[in-house]
């Protein structure tokens, strides 16, 4: 389910207000509780003038006018426009301004901002209202004809690229000739007058581009179409454009990649421009209240002086640190006040804020705020630090880790040992340590990632237009830009370790290399290096990565979750536990805070070297040699559960009898007949192939053709009892052993697997506790090994109130159990048509990652069947969304399970959701 599905919103007020009027005082209509209507931005705009923050003044038209104008295929709802023009008409009044003034025009933007942020995806328009009569009454306001005719050009630019379409590249083009024949190398060098010519050249640029058919109510002159003078037909064009940029590409993939609902819509913001590029009493930054990359306590961020605020995100020039401005005589006053802005705002969210602001000839404004992307780092200091100021409680901090981001922390770094040829340094974007080959563009990127390729991004600087490549990559690259460009942020967003700002790299991604400053190294396409996210750096070829260990903050939020999730007086405890079949794993998982092992697999153990003694288990016509096949099984079995037991001494240990097809065991018999026809070609006898006919009959004998719905799980026990009677005895021997001689405490329980009459359950458990007490009295010592149910198919879900007559515990296969649910083959689903089923919305998650609502009615239905034939019943998950966070929860919260088992490395993850999981059913009781 995506992020915002089924919010139902059904208020008609399409247009809130948000600032003061015009006797100062504040007249804002929404809060920030409305994101879903007002969008992010809109809904914190309203906030922050609420609170009494300085925001322009403005207005936001809702999210669901813009889904409402899409549905009826892009015609604006009843009544929305006379809102709009309503709206306008207010903010002039309440500005003592009008759009299109002579003497003092009113310069509004035009912002999209969506519930969720969704950083360059949509489309903003700067300085709308301009035309030939306005802009002499910029001219005249700030008597800088300059800065007006640059104010023009710049929106003549935006609103033809943005809203009309036109090439960003022809009008960069005119710039680029300006330059050259005004001789000048930058445009700010360029004069009041350069820039007048510019404008008639960019409205030419216009005329040239745009047809008429699409735009019939554009003014004609010599039959060709011209740029619109109307402040109004400028706005509802603009307001127009960004409803639309909801729905391109990049929006559209950014919002599949982080799961956000295409039904939400965008708000569009439509806000009284203030300008940073007013002269060095002026300036634009971005900033956060504390550092995002590694959560320290510090004002973090970039601002230009003489600046509009796309320059700032855009990297086009080298930004100033944040911290520099309060020694900025003429911006020092503003800066203190941005600094008391900085505490205001975290004290109201609680949290760390990330905020958008411009000086306009010495004055502050805040034009955005919301709270901050961070990396998992960051975000797990900020938690521990924030409990520490006392500003949230420790149930807040785990309740804000996004367990997903956690993935980032337990991500690869470079090896300390390995040996670093550096190759240049960079900004600390994003980290993680990546290897991959050199790639300059996102079409390439995306190329070598489908032959299996593992690249790095290195690009100038990206814009929203690379994210496909920048989402296939291993890591990114580039060589402008500060920690808050686009690629810094993006990479943060998505977990990609990236390093940006590499001066030292002059890339041609023309010729596709790069030459290092200082060196004489070109790298090519295809070269291969390394980059460390998390300290800048740059690497030749590729660096030996290893994971990183859980310290520090890390521990100090696990340790809070697991205080939340095994307390009992607030409902049943919330376990973890670990799908481990050796010692090594199982050492690891207890690192990670595994409490249990919920799932060893037993055919694992049958492979590499013992994979011959299974197989003359199997192929043998004779007693002896099963016999003996069975001996050598028991013996190896029984040395593998006693490492295991030892290192997980004092707690359980769920060993899955036999589960798959035994001719997974057995080697390839098209390999076979391959080697039977060779030999028949060279000559071999009848007597020398006979053994080897024989075998291949047996092996296709075994053959079946749905091997998954065939002869496995506890069928095999039924059938050859004399596996599953070697499996239990091993078990029982190894558990004796260590209670004896070594005076442990081993916690081994025996789960039957595939169950799906309880006749099968009663079966197998009557043999199994037979030899338990052929152990016992063998080694003189009790034990107590529980014997319960592998629940993986819907039968065994209706019949388990029987089942668990007999039966200590349920652990649910939901891997299996979403197979059969759905009829869906394990082996193939994800390949051949649930990546197609996810892309025609036929599902909007694919059900063996995140647990289906039907599984988990089945799951919740034998739970409540159990628990009611046997109240002390234990049960629990094991199937791969046991690590799922999202799966997590509804597993706990309403299925009642006892606990969840995963992998190794997603037992942090677990945990973390375990306690959130708590927190959740908590706050819904005592909503
Ligand atoms: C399952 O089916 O969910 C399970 C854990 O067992 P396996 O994946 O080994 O079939
Ligand atoms: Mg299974």
């Amino acid at each position: 389910m995506g992020r915002g599905r089924g919010i139902a919103v059904t208020d008609e007020q399409r247009v809130f207000r948000f600032g003061s009027d015009e006797h100062g005082n504040d007249v804002t209509e929404g809060d920030a509780s409305m994101k879903y209507r007002l969008g992010g931005k809109g809904a914190n705009l309203a906030e922050m003038a609420r609170i009494g923050l300085p925001v322009p003044p403005g207005f936001t038209i809702t999210c669901q006018t813009c889904t409402a104008y899409a549905n009826a295929g892009n015609v604006w709802p009843e009544g929305a426009l006379s809102e709009i023009d309503e709206a306008v008409e207010d903010l002039e009044s309440r500005l003592g301004k009008r759009l299109g003034d002579s003497h003092d025009p009113l310069l509004v933007s035009v912002r999209s901002g969506a519930p969720f942020s969704m950083p360059g995806m949509m489309d903003t328009v700067l300085n709308l209202g301009l035309n030939d009569e306005s802009v002499q009454g910029l001219i005249a306001q700030t008597e800088n004809p300059r800065f007006a005719w640059d104010s023009y050009r710049r929106f003549i630019q935006m609103f033809s690229n943005v809203v009309m379409g036109v090439d960003a590249d022809l009008f960069e083009n005119a710039l680029t000739q300006r330059r050259l024949v005004a001789g000048v190398r930058a445009d700010s060098d360029l004069s009041a007058d350069d820039l007048q010519e510019l404008v008639i050249e960019f409205k030419e640029i216009f005329s040239e581009n745009v047809s008429q058919t699409a735009y019939p109510e554009l003014d004609l002159s010599n039959g060709r179409v011209q740029f619109p003078r109307d402040p109004r037909l400028q706005l509802r064009l603009a307001i127009q454009a960004v409803f639309g940029s909801w729905m391109n590409e990049r929006a559209c993939l950014y919002r599949k990649h982080n799961s956000i609902s295409d039904d939400l819509g965008t708000a569009v913001n439509v806000q009284v421009m203030v300008f940073g590029n007013k002269g060095n009493t002026s300036a634009t930054g971005v900033a956060f209240t504390r550092n995002p990359a590694d959560g320290t306590h510090e004002f973090y961020g970039d601002f230009l002086v003489n600046a509009q605020g796309e320059d700032v995100v855009a990297g086009i020039r080298n930004t100033e640190p944040i911290s520099d401005l309060v020694g900025i005589p003429e911006l020092a006053a503003a800066g203190r006040q941005l600094e008391e802005t900085f505490v205001i705002l975290e004290n109201h969210y609680r949290d760390m804020c990330d905020i958008e602001f411009t000086i306009e000839q010495g004055r502050l404004w805040m034009l955005q705020t919301r709270v901050g992307k961070r990396t998992a780092q960051a975000a797990l200091k900020i938690a521990v630090d924030m409990v520490e100021e006392g500003l949230i409680s420790r149930e807040e901090a785990v309740s804000r880790i996004d367990p997903a981001q956690l993935d980032q922390l337990l991500h690869p770094q470079f090896d300390m040992t390995a040996k670093l040829d550096i190759l240049a340094r960079g900004l600390n974007a994003s980290p993680g340590a990546a290897v991959g080959e050199i790639v300059f563009s996102s079409d390439d990127a995306v190329a070598a990632a489908e032959e299996g390729r593992s690249v790095v991004l290195v690009r100038w600087e990206t814009n929203p237009d690379d994210l496909k490549g920048m989402t296939v990559a291993e890591g990114i690259l580039t060589s402008h830009g500060g920690k808050t460009s686009h690629a810094a942020v993006i990479a943060r967003g998505m977990g990609t370790p990236c390093v940006c700002g590499v001066e030292a790299f002059h890339i041609d991604a023309v010729k596709k290399e790069v030459r290092i400053e200082g060196s004489d190294h070109i790298l090519h396409e295809g070269d291969v290096i390394s980059i460390d996210g998390a300290q800048g750096i740059v690497v030749a070829g590729a660096v030996p990565l290893v994971s990183a260990e859980m310290t520090g903050d890390l521990d100090t939020v696990l340790s809070w979750a697991d205080e939340i999730r095994l307390d009992t007086t607030s409902g049943r405890a919330h376990h973890v536990r670990v799908n481990a079949d050796n010692p090594s794993d199982a050492q690891l998982a207890l690192s990670f805070g595994a409490e249990a092992i919920g799932l060893c697999r037993t055919e694992h153990m049958f492979l590499g070297e013992r994979k011959d003694i299974i197989q003359s288990f199997i192929l043998s016509d004779t007693d002896t040699v099963r016999i003996h096949a069975l001996d050598e099984l028991l013996r190896v079995q029984t040395e593998d559960f006693l490492e295991i037991f030892r290192t997980m001494n004092g707690r359980s240990v769920v060993v899955r009898l036999i589960d798959p097809p035994l001719h997974e065991f057995l080697d390839d018999p098209r390999e076979l007949a391959i080697e039977i026809a060779r030999l028949e070609a060279l000559g071999a006898t009848e007597d020398e192939l006979a053994e080897k006919r024989a075998l291949l009959r047996r092996i296709d004998g075994m053959a079946e053709s749905n091997p998954m719905l065939g002869l496995r799980g506890v069928r095999l026990s039924i059938v050859y009892p004399d596996l599953p009677l070697m499996q239990v005895r091993a078990i029982a021997t190894a558990a004796a052993r260590l209670i004896r001689d070594e005076g442990l405490d081993p916690k081994p329980e025996i789960m039957i697997p595939l169950v799906s009459i309880t006749e099968e359950h009663v079966q197998t458990r009557a043999i199994a506790e037979q030899v338990l007490k052929e152990v016992e009295r063998e080694y003189g010592v009790s034990l107590e090994i529980p014997i319960g149910t592998m629940v993986e198919l819907p039968r065994a879900c209706f019949v388990a109130g029987e089942i668990a007559k007999t039966s200590e515990f349920f652990c649910f296969g939901t891997n299996d159990l979403t197979q059969t649910t759905f009829g869906f083959s394990r082996d193939d689903a994800e390949s051949k048509f649930i990546p197609i089923y996810l892309h025609k919305k036929v599902l909007d998650d694919n059900p063996f990652e995140t647990i289906d609502e039907t599984v988990v009615d089945l799951v919740a239905m034998a739970v409540e069947r159990g628990r009611a034939v046997r109240p002390d019943m234990h049960f629990g998950v094991c199937g791969e969304h046991g690590g799922d966070p999202r799966s997590i929860l509804v597993f706990f919260n309403r299925a009642g399970v006892d606990y969840v088992s995963c992998s190794p490395y997603r037992v942090p993850i677990a945990r973390l959701c375990a306690a959130q999981a708590k927190l959740e059913a908590q706050s819904e009781r005592d909503a």
